[in-house]
């Protein structure tokens, strides 16, 4: 496995493979590293294609800067599990590698209501800030397919849209959730819970399948308002429970039969966690 630290080494690197015809898988992170991370490698190492993984956490995509002050940083380890999963690439860049022009400047990418509703509304400016990253490291590595979690499901639409935008023509593959045995979907967040919280995280993934069992017979605002209940009788903070279109992520007031969404967010001993599970 190559490390690679900038942005001349990347076109070192990766421009002759992708000139000599050969497609580039890529799988962005931002590090501390679990199973979901590696599933989605080891999906991308059967593309056959070199994999490339970025480690970089993003300062744009933070509206909290105690957040991104606290995000859980452990690259030798990383490293260490990218070279066994069989990377070929490890791009690992500073914040002045993707942002010469400095953090910061205006942002306005046309990502419509997917902005400002559900993770957008709850972390303003996050969505713009992914998407500034996302165009820069796609104009970095030029993959031919990319590889992003269903866990951050608004995430994925946002790509798609951005990928239309920019006019980039890629295959993107939506990986399912990994999750631990009691149901907790894995997220580097994880490990900043205290043993009281992760105790009781896994009642979010919990509340969802509950809700998702009883979206089709009941009234959607009844089952909410009981999931929310619980969830705060447990020590939730939730700032969302949806049950939304699957394409756009519009909410929707029942079940209307397709294959939908429901999403969820709230906070445990502090620590934010996001979930969703498909229903239908
Ligand atoms: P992050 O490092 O949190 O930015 O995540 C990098 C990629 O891993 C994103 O595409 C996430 O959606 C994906 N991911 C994170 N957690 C999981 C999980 N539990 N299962 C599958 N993919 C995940």
């Amino acid at each position: 496995m190559l490390l690679i630290n900038t942005v001349s080494e990347a076109r070192s690197a990766l421009d002759p493979i992708r000139n000599g015809g050969q497609p580039l898988a890529f799988v962005p992170t931002m590090g501390a590293l679990h199973e979901g991370h590696l599933a989605l490698v080891r999906r991308a190492r059967e593309t056959h294609h070199p994999v490339v993984c970025s480690i970089f956490v993003n300062p744009a995509q933070f509206n909290d800067p105690e957040d991104f002050r606290r995000y859980p940083v452990s690259l030798d380890q990383d490293l260490a599990l990218l070279e066994r999963e069989g990377v070929a690439f490890a791009f690992h860049p500073s914040t002045q590698e993707i942002y010469p022009d400095g953090i910061r400047p205006e942002l306005d990418y046309p990502l419509g209501r997917l902005d400002h509703i559900l993770e957008g509304k709850y972390r303003p400016g996050h969505f713009q800030g992914v998407a500034r990253v996302m165009e820069r490291l796609l104009e970095i590595v030029r993959p031919g397919s990319l590889f992003m979690g269903q866990k951050d499901y608004q995430q994925c639409l946002v790509i798609k849209k951005l990928l239309s935008w920019l006019q980039i023509s890629l295959e993107f593959i939506q990986c399912p959730t990994l999750r631990e045995p009691d149901g907790l979907a894995l997220s580097s967040r994880n490990l900043l819970l205290d043993p009281g919280s992760r105790s009781k995280a896994p009642q979010l993934y919990e509340a969802l399948c509950w809700t998702r069992d009883r979206v089709r017979r009941l009234s959607f605002t009844q089952i909410r308002n009981r999931a929310v209940q619980r969830l705060q009788a447990a020590g939730f903070q939730v700032d969302y429970l949806e049950l939304a279109d699957r394409e756009n992520l519009e909410p929707l007031p029942r079940f209307l039969g397709s294959p939908m969404v429901i999403l969820a967010a709230g906070k445990i001993g502090g620590i934010r966690l996001i979930d969703n599970v498909i229903a239908g």
